[in-house]
Protein backbone atom coordinates (compact mmCIF):
# COMPACT_ATOMS: atom_id res chain seq x y z
CA UNK A 1 0.00 0.00 0.00
CA UNK A 2 1.73 2.96 -1.14
CA UNK A 3 1.67 5.91 1.33
CA UNK A 4 -1.25 8.06 2.51
CA UNK A 5 -0.66 11.75 1.52
CA UNK A 6 -3.93 13.32 1.94
CA UNK A 7 -6.74 12.37 3.92
CA UNK A 8 -9.81 13.84 2.44
CA UNK A 9 -12.04 11.65 4.59
CA UNK A 10 -15.19 12.55 6.00
CA UNK A 11 -13.71 12.59 9.55
CA UNK A 12 -11.79 11.71 11.46
CA UNK A 13 -9.59 14.44 9.73
CA UNK A 14 -6.27 15.26 10.06
CA UNK A 15 -6.17 17.58 13.02
CA UNK A 16 -4.19 20.84 13.26
CA UNK A 17 -0.60 21.01 14.86
CA UNK A 18 -1.65 22.32 17.95
CA UNK A 19 -3.75 20.01 18.75
CA UNK A 20 -1.68 16.89 18.35
CA UNK A 21 0.61 19.22 20.55
CA UNK A 22 -1.54 18.82 23.20
CA UNK A 23 -2.69 15.70 22.81
CA UNK A 24 0.75 15.03 23.83
CA UNK A 25 0.38 16.47 27.11
CA UNK A 26 0.64 14.77 30.62
CA UNK A 27 -1.63 12.24 31.67
CA UNK A 28 -3.01 13.58 35.38
CA UNK A 29 -5.54 12.65 37.82
CA UNK A 30 -8.99 13.99 36.33
CA UNK A 31 -9.41 15.88 39.78
CA UNK A 32 -6.33 17.23 39.82
CA UNK A 33 -7.35 21.39 40.27
CA UNK A 34 -5.33 21.81 36.74
CA UNK A 35 -7.46 19.46 35.23
CA UNK A 36 -10.70 20.60 36.49
CA UNK A 37 -9.59 23.72 35.59
CA UNK A 38 -8.84 22.83 31.83
CA UNK A 39 -12.09 20.74 31.75
CA UNK A 40 -14.06 24.23 32.75
CA UNK A 41 -12.40 26.65 30.04
CA UNK A 42 -12.79 23.86 27.61
CA UNK A 43 -16.87 23.51 28.53
CA UNK A 44 -16.83 27.31 28.12
CA UNK A 45 -14.39 27.56 24.84
CA UNK A 46 -16.84 24.58 23.22
CA UNK A 47 -20.05 27.01 24.22
CA UNK A 48 -18.09 29.99 22.31
CA UNK A 49 -17.46 27.94 19.32
CA UNK A 50 -21.46 26.90 19.45
CA UNK A 51 -21.92 30.05 20.43
CA UNK A 52 -24.46 29.42 23.22
CA UNK A 53 -25.44 30.18 26.57
CA UNK A 54 -26.92 26.95 26.67
CA UNK A 55 -25.36 24.34 29.22
CA UNK A 56 -22.48 22.35 27.25
CA UNK A 57 -21.78 18.60 28.50
CA UNK A 58 -18.20 16.94 26.82
CA UNK A 59 -19.40 13.41 26.85
CA UNK A 60 -16.42 11.03 26.44
CA UNK A 61 -17.73 8.76 23.96
CA UNK A 62 -17.92 9.05 19.95
CA UNK A 63 -20.94 11.78 18.48
CA UNK A 64 -22.83 8.70 18.59
CA UNK A 65 -23.04 8.50 22.82
CA UNK A 66 -24.02 11.84 22.50
CA UNK A 67 -26.71 11.19 20.07
CA UNK A 68 -27.81 8.44 22.00
CA UNK A 69 -27.72 9.70 25.40
CA UNK A 70 -30.01 12.89 23.97
CA UNK A 71 -32.67 10.79 22.60
CA UNK A 72 -33.00 8.71 25.26
CA UNK A 73 -33.01 11.46 27.74
CA UNK A 74 -36.04 13.27 25.65
CA UNK A 75 -38.23 10.50 24.49
CA UNK A 76 -40.64 9.65 26.93
CA UNK A 77 -43.09 6.17 26.21
CA UNK A 78 -45.55 7.48 23.78
CA UNK A 79 -44.41 10.56 23.05
CA UNK A 80 -45.38 11.79 19.77
CA UNK A 81 -42.32 13.07 18.02
CA UNK A 82 -41.46 14.29 14.17
CA UNK A 83 -38.65 12.85 12.75
CA UNK A 84 -37.19 14.53 9.84
CA UNK A 85 -35.03 12.31 6.97
CA UNK A 86 -33.07 13.47 4.47
CA UNK A 87 -29.80 10.66 4.83
CA UNK A 88 -28.29 8.01 6.61
CA UNK A 89 -27.80 9.61 9.83
CA UNK A 90 -31.72 10.71 9.71
CA UNK A 91 -32.99 7.55 9.44
CA UNK A 92 -30.83 5.64 12.05
CA UNK A 93 -32.46 8.88 14.56
CA UNK A 94 -35.38 7.25 13.58
CA UNK A 95 -34.85 3.76 14.73
CA UNK A 96 -33.67 4.84 17.96
CA UNK A 97 -36.56 7.14 18.81
CA UNK A 98 -38.95 3.75 18.22
CA UNK A 99 -36.65 1.83 20.26
CA UNK A 100 -37.02 4.37 23.40
CA UNK A 101 -40.98 4.00 22.74
CA UNK A 102 -42.05 7.26 20.80
CA UNK A 103 -44.55 7.60 18.85
CA UNK A 104 -42.55 8.53 15.38
CA UNK A 105 -43.52 10.47 12.67
CA UNK A 106 -41.59 11.01 9.80
CA UNK A 107 -40.43 13.41 6.87
CA UNK A 108 -38.35 11.78 4.24
CA UNK A 109 -36.97 13.36 1.49
CA UNK A 110 -34.83 11.78 -0.81
CA UNK A 111 -31.41 11.75 -0.10
CA UNK A 112 -30.10 13.82 -2.73
CA UNK A 113 -32.59 16.40 -1.57
CA UNK A 114 -33.49 18.05 1.30
CA UNK A 115 -36.82 18.15 3.48
CA UNK A 116 -38.72 21.87 3.02
CA UNK A 117 -39.37 23.59 5.39
CA UNK A 118 -42.93 24.31 4.29
CA UNK A 119 -43.40 20.86 4.50
CA UNK A 120 -42.27 20.94 8.31
CA UNK A 121 -43.93 23.60 9.18
CA UNK A 122 -47.26 22.42 7.19
CA UNK A 123 -47.12 18.63 9.22
CA UNK A 124 -47.11 20.87 12.22
CA UNK A 125 -49.67 22.57 11.97
CA UNK A 126 -51.37 18.96 11.09
CA UNK A 127 -50.05 17.45 14.16
CA UNK A 128 -49.91 19.63 16.77
CA UNK A 129 -49.56 17.12 19.70
CA UNK A 130 -46.34 16.89 18.36
CA UNK A 131 -43.56 17.48 21.00
CA UNK A 132 -40.25 16.81 19.61
CA UNK A 133 -38.60 17.38 15.85
CA UNK A 134 -35.47 15.97 15.32
CA UNK A 135 -33.26 16.44 12.13
CA UNK A 136 -30.12 16.43 11.06
CA UNK A 137 -28.36 19.82 10.14
CA UNK A 138 -25.69 18.31 7.87
CA UNK A 139 -26.08 15.00 6.52
CA UNK A 140 -22.22 13.57 5.99
CA UNK A 141 -22.58 10.70 4.09
CA UNK A 142 -24.72 12.56 0.96
CA UNK A 143 -23.31 15.90 1.83
CA UNK A 144 -26.33 17.73 1.95
CA UNK A 145 -27.57 20.24 4.81
CA UNK A 146 -30.87 21.05 6.17
CA UNK A 147 -32.46 24.34 6.67
CA UNK A 148 -31.76 24.36 10.33
CA UNK A 149 -32.46 27.86 11.22
CA UNK A 150 -35.78 27.63 9.89
CA UNK A 151 -36.19 23.91 11.09
CA UNK A 152 -35.70 25.37 14.55
CA UNK A 153 -37.79 28.50 13.93
CA UNK A 154 -40.62 26.58 13.02
CA UNK A 155 -40.37 23.54 15.56
CA UNK A 156 -40.23 27.10 17.88
CA UNK A 157 -43.62 28.47 16.45
CA UNK A 158 -45.15 24.81 17.11
CA UNK A 159 -44.04 25.22 20.86
CA UNK A 160 -42.10 21.86 19.50
CA UNK A 161 -38.50 21.17 20.89
CA UNK A 162 -35.62 20.03 18.75
CA UNK A 163 -32.98 17.56 18.98
CA UNK A 164 -30.30 18.15 16.14
CA UNK A 165 -27.41 16.35 14.54
CA UNK A 166 -24.81 19.49 14.41
CA UNK A 167 -21.71 16.76 13.65
CA UNK A 168 -20.53 17.89 10.58
CA UNK A 169 -22.24 21.19 10.94
CA UNK A 170 -20.15 22.68 14.01
CA UNK A 171 -17.75 25.07 12.02
CA UNK A 172 -19.04 23.77 8.61
CA UNK A 173 -22.47 25.77 8.29
CA UNK A 174 -24.07 29.00 10.27
CA UNK A 175 -25.67 27.55 13.78
CA UNK A 176 -27.30 30.20 15.98
CA UNK A 177 -28.28 27.62 18.77
CA UNK A 178 -30.17 30.18 20.79
CA UNK A 179 -31.89 32.37 18.23
CA UNK A 180 -33.10 29.59 16.27
CA UNK A 181 -34.19 27.45 19.15
CA UNK A 182 -31.72 24.24 18.70
CA UNK A 183 -32.35 22.76 22.22
CA UNK A 184 -30.26 19.76 22.08
CA UNK A 185 -27.38 19.78 19.71
CA UNK A 186 -24.79 17.19 19.39
CA UNK A 187 -21.29 17.47 17.90
CA UNK A 188 -18.21 16.01 17.34
CA UNK A 189 -14.60 17.86 16.71
CA UNK A 190 -13.28 15.15 14.47
CA UNK A 191 -15.49 17.04 11.75
CA UNK A 192 -15.11 20.56 10.02
CA UNK A 193 -13.05 21.85 13.39
CA UNK A 194 -9.99 19.37 12.82
CA UNK A 195 -9.91 18.00 16.10
CA UNK A 196 -9.84 14.33 17.70
CA UNK A 197 -12.65 12.17 17.50
CA UNK A 198 -14.02 10.78 20.90
CA UNK A 199 -15.74 13.11 22.62
CA UNK A 200 -20.05 14.57 21.87
CA UNK A 201 -20.44 17.88 22.41
CA UNK A 202 -23.67 18.23 23.69
CA UNK A 203 -25.56 21.80 24.31
CA UNK A 204 -28.85 21.43 26.06
CA UNK A 205 -31.34 24.87 26.50
CA UNK A 206 -33.56 25.64 29.66
CA UNK A 207 -36.48 23.86 27.70
CA UNK A 208 -34.62 20.69 27.17
CA UNK A 209 -33.90 20.37 30.68
CA UNK A 210 -37.56 20.73 31.55
CA UNK A 211 -38.55 18.12 29.77
CA UNK A 212 -35.29 15.51 30.49
CA UNK A 213 -35.97 16.13 33.89
CA UNK A 214 -39.78 15.79 33.66
CA UNK A 215 -39.12 12.12 31.88
CA UNK A 216 -39.32 9.42 34.19
CA UNK A 217 -37.52 7.38 30.98
CA UNK A 218 -34.25 9.08 30.74
CA UNK A 219 -31.34 7.10 32.14
CA UNK A 220 -29.45 7.99 35.17
CA UNK A 221 -26.41 6.23 36.57
CA UNK A 222 -25.74 5.62 33.12
CA UNK A 223 -23.26 6.06 30.49
CA UNK A 224 -25.81 7.47 27.84
CA UNK A 225 -27.20 9.84 30.61
CA UNK A 226 -27.53 13.59 30.29
CA UNK A 227 -29.14 14.13 34.23
CA UNK A 228 -25.68 12.30 35.29
CA UNK A 229 -23.67 15.35 33.83
CA UNK A 230 -25.89 17.94 34.86
CA UNK A 231 -26.65 16.77 38.71
CA UNK A 232 -23.37 14.91 39.31
CA UNK A 233 -20.84 17.63 37.13
CA UNK A 234 -22.83 20.46 36.65
CA UNK A 235 -24.14 21.00 40.14
CA UNK A 236 -21.66 18.99 42.56
CA UNK A 237 -18.54 19.00 40.27
CA UNK A 238 -18.16 14.92 40.50
CA UNK A 239 -17.46 13.50 37.09
CA UNK A 240 -20.25 11.09 35.96
CA UNK A 241 -16.86 8.93 35.15
CA UNK A 242 -13.56 9.39 34.11
CA UNK A 243 -13.03 11.47 31.14
CA UNK A 244 -10.12 11.04 28.68
CA UNK A 245 -7.48 13.28 29.72
CA UNK A 246 -5.73 13.62 26.49
CA UNK A 247 -8.79 13.49 24.57
CA UNK A 248 -10.31 17.09 26.63
CA UNK A 249 -6.52 19.19 26.12
CA UNK A 250 -6.98 17.87 22.38
CA UNK A 251 -10.70 19.49 22.54
CA UNK A 252 -9.47 23.23 23.94
CA UNK A 253 -6.56 23.23 21.81
CA UNK A 254 -9.45 22.61 19.06
CA UNK A 255 -11.52 25.06 20.21
CA UNK A 256 -8.34 27.38 20.86
CA UNK A 257 -8.14 26.87 16.81
CA UNK A 258 -11.25 27.59 15.50
CA UNK A 259 -11.99 30.74 18.23
CA UNK A 260 -9.02 32.27 16.89
CA UNK A 261 -9.62 31.65 13.32
CA UNK A 262 -13.12 32.92 14.05
CA UNK A 263 -15.96 31.13 13.72
CA UNK A 264 -17.49 33.32 10.54
CA UNK A 265 -13.59 32.36 9.08
CA UNK A 266 -13.73 28.42 9.91
CA UNK A 267 -17.23 28.66 8.13
CA UNK A 268 -15.97 30.42 5.04
CA UNK A 269 -13.38 27.76 4.50
CA UNK A 270 -15.29 25.39 4.21
CA UNK A 271 -18.06 27.10 1.72
CA UNK A 272 -14.86 28.12 0.05
CA UNK A 273 -13.54 25.13 -0.46
CA UNK A 274 -16.88 23.40 -1.81
CA UNK A 275 -17.19 25.84 -4.30
CA UNK A 276 -13.51 25.13 -6.10
CA UNK A 277 -14.90 21.23 -5.48
CA UNK A 278 -18.06 21.72 -7.08
CA UNK A 279 -16.53 23.96 -9.86
CA UNK A 280 -14.10 21.42 -10.60
CA UNK A 281 -16.66 18.21 -10.45
CA UNK A 282 -18.90 19.71 -12.49
CA UNK A 283 -16.16 21.03 -15.39
CA UNK A 284 -14.58 17.42 -15.73
CA UNK A 285 -17.90 16.58 -17.00
CA UNK A 286 -18.87 14.46 -13.59
CA UNK A 287 -22.51 14.94 -11.80
CA UNK A 288 -22.90 15.99 -8.13
CA UNK A 289 -24.68 14.22 -6.03
CA UNK A 290 -27.34 17.12 -4.27
CA UNK A 291 -29.76 18.13 -6.66
CA UNK A 292 -29.55 21.69 -5.72
CA UNK A 293 -26.32 23.77 -4.78
CA UNK A 294 -28.32 25.16 -2.15
CA UNK A 295 -28.54 22.20 -0.28
CA UNK A 296 -24.85 20.98 -0.49
CA UNK A 297 -22.68 20.86 2.01
CA UNK A 298 -19.36 22.57 2.67
CA UNK A 299 -17.98 19.52 4.76
CA UNK A 300 -18.12 17.50 1.90
CA UNK A 301 -18.77 17.42 -1.95
CA UNK A 302 -20.77 14.00 -2.92
CA UNK A 303 -19.71 13.12 -6.30
CA UNK A 304 -22.56 10.73 -8.17
CA UNK A 305 -20.92 7.64 -9.94
CA UNK A 306 -21.66 6.43 -13.03
CA UNK A 307 -23.73 3.26 -13.14
CA UNK A 308 -21.88 -0.01 -12.67
CA UNK A 309 -18.84 1.57 -11.01
CA UNK A 310 -18.59 0.54 -7.28
CA UNK A 311 -16.83 3.13 -4.71
CA UNK A 312 -15.21 0.64 -2.95
CA UNK A 313 -13.09 0.01 -5.97
CA UNK A 314 -12.52 3.76 -7.02
CA UNK A 315 -11.73 4.29 -3.35
CA UNK A 316 -8.96 1.64 -3.33
CA UNK A 317 -7.43 2.55 -6.22
CA UNK A 318 -7.44 6.86 -5.08
CA UNK A 319 -5.80 5.07 -2.26
CA UNK A 320 -3.36 3.02 -3.57
CA UNK A 321 -2.10 4.78 -6.46
CA UNK A 322 -2.20 8.54 -5.36
CA UNK A 323 -2.36 8.12 -1.39
CA UNK A 324 -5.10 10.04 -1.31
CA UNK A 325 -8.44 9.10 1.28
CA UNK A 326 -11.59 9.71 0.19
CA UNK A 327 -14.96 8.29 1.59
CA UNK A 328 -17.91 6.67 0.48
CA UNK A 329 -21.48 7.70 0.91
CA UNK A 330 -21.76 5.01 3.91
CA UNK A 331 -25.13 3.24 2.59
CA UNK A 332 -26.81 6.85 0.93
CA UNK A 333 -26.39 5.67 -2.49
CA UNK A 334 -23.86 5.26 -5.36
CA UNK A 335 -21.37 7.99 -4.45
CA UNK A 336 -17.85 9.25 -3.47
CA UNK A 337 -16.65 11.82 -1.58
CA UNK A 338 -14.37 14.75 -1.46
CA UNK A 339 -14.76 16.35 2.27
CA UNK A 340 -13.75 19.49 3.51
CA UNK A 341 -13.26 19.34 7.08
CA UNK A 342 -10.64 21.15 9.51
CA UNK A 343 -7.16 21.78 7.86
CA UNK A 344 -8.39 19.67 4.64
CA UNK A 345 -11.01 22.48 3.90
CA UNK A 346 -8.02 25.19 2.83
CA UNK A 347 -5.81 26.49 -0.19
CA UNK A 348 -4.98 23.66 -2.30
CA UNK A 349 -6.87 20.95 -0.45
CA UNK A 350 -9.31 20.50 -3.25
CA UNK A 351 -7.37 20.13 -5.85
CA UNK A 352 -5.66 17.38 -5.14
CA UNK A 353 -8.94 15.65 -4.24
CA UNK A 354 -10.65 16.68 -7.37
CA UNK A 355 -6.93 15.24 -9.55
CA UNK A 356 -6.89 12.20 -7.63
CA UNK A 357 -10.41 11.44 -8.43
CA UNK A 358 -9.96 12.12 -12.13
CA UNK A 359 -7.09 10.63 -12.83
CA UNK A 360 -8.58 7.26 -11.14
CA UNK A 361 -12.13 7.39 -13.05
CA UNK A 362 -9.60 7.60 -16.21
CA UNK A 363 -7.21 4.84 -14.82
CA UNK A 364 -10.75 2.53 -15.09
CA UNK A 365 -11.52 3.38 -18.17
CA UNK A 366 -14.14 6.59 -17.55
CA UNK A 367 -14.21 9.68 -20.03
CA UNK A 368 -13.18 12.23 -17.48
CA UNK A 369 -12.16 16.01 -18.71
CA UNK A 370 -9.25 16.09 -15.96
CA UNK A 371 -7.54 19.15 -17.28
CA UNK A 372 -10.92 21.37 -17.75
CA UNK A 373 -11.82 20.34 -13.90
CA UNK A 374 -8.30 21.25 -12.31
CA UNK A 375 -8.40 24.96 -14.24
CA UNK A 376 -12.05 25.61 -13.55
CA UNK A 377 -11.04 24.69 -9.95
CA UNK A 378 -8.13 26.52 -9.90
CA UNK A 379 -9.86 29.32 -11.43
CA UNK A 380 -12.20 29.31 -8.56
CA UNK A 381 -9.62 28.82 -6.01
CA UNK A 382 -8.13 32.15 -7.50
CA UNK A 383 -11.39 33.87 -7.00
CA UNK A 384 -11.73 33.32 -3.38
CA UNK A 385 -8.38 33.61 -2.21
CA UNK A 386 -8.88 37.06 -4.40
CA UNK A 387 -12.24 38.10 -3.02
CA UNK A 388 -10.42 37.31 0.78
CA UNK A 389 -13.08 34.99 1.81
CA UNK A 390 -10.66 33.30 3.76
CA UNK A 391 -9.93 30.10 1.79
CA UNK A 392 -6.23 30.31 2.98
CA UNK A 393 -6.20 30.14 7.03
C1 LIG B 1 -19.78 11.63 11.87
C2 LIG B 1 -21.22 11.82 12.12
C3 LIG B 1 -21.89 11.17 13.17
C4 LIG B 1 -21.23 10.14 14.02
O1 LIG B 1 -20.24 10.69 14.75
P1 LIG B 1 -19.18 9.73 15.44
O2 LIG B 1 -18.38 10.70 16.24
O3 LIG B 1 -18.45 9.07 14.35
O4 LIG B 1 -19.94 8.81 16.29
C5 LIG B 1 -23.22 11.43 13.37
N1 LIG B 1 -23.89 12.30 12.58
C6 LIG B 1 -23.30 12.93 11.57
C7 LIG B 1 -24.09 13.87 10.73
C8 LIG B 1 -21.94 12.72 11.30
O5 LIG B 1 -21.34 13.36 10.30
Amino acid sequence: MSRLDFTLAAGPVTVWPQVRAALGMPITYHYDPEFLEAFRRTQHKVAQVFGTSNDVLLMQGEAIVGLEGAARSLVRPGMPVLNLVQGVFGKGMGFWLKDYGADVHELEASYDEAVAPEALDRYLADHPEIELVAFVASETPSATVSDVEAFGRIAKQHDALTLVDTVSALGGMPLDVDAWGLDVCVAGAQKCLGGPPGVAMVTVSDAAWEAILANPNAPRDSYTSLIDWKEKWLEHGNFPYTPSISEMHGIEATCDVALEEGIANVIARHDASAEVTRTGVRAMGLELWARDDAYAASCATAVRLPDGLDDVELRTLVRDRYGVMLSSGQGAGNLIRIAHMGPSASGMHPIVGLGALGRALADLGHRVEIGRGLDAGLAALSSAVLAGDGVRP
